[in-house]
């Protein structure tokens, strides 16, 4: 279980801005690979496998530490500052508290 502070703060706090794609490609007409909703102003970027790397590219303008997947299921967070990956799949001390 890593320990970022950027995560514990910020977990799935944001809404996407344009939920229908990635900001800037959407913008440019260009395609993206799959897109990342930034947790601190719910701005919508896309991956590093997409041509833009638009996600990567507003944390380096803006220096919002985390990301989190907006890919159908997929509940995992990203911090580009201590370049952690929090999947709360994972976390099996959460499950617990909820259950408790
Ligand atoms: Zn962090
Ligand atoms: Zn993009
Ligand atoms: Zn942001």
């Amino acid at each position: 279980m890593p320990t970022c502070l950027h995560l514990d703060r910020l977990a799935y706090a944001a809404v996407a801005t344009t939920p229908g794609g990635c900001e800037e490609c959407l913008a440019i007409g260009q395609e993206w690979v799959h897109l990342r909703g930034c947790q601190t102003c719910g701005h919508v970027g896309c991956c590093d496998q997409s041509i833009g790397r638009h996600a990567r590219g507003h944390f380096q303008g803006t220096r919002h530490p985390v990301i989190r997947s907006l890919e159908g299921r997929e509940e995992w967070s990203y911090c580009f500052v201590d370049l952690v990956e929090y999947d709360p799949a994972e976390d099996w001390d959460r499950e617990g508290a909820d259950l408790g």
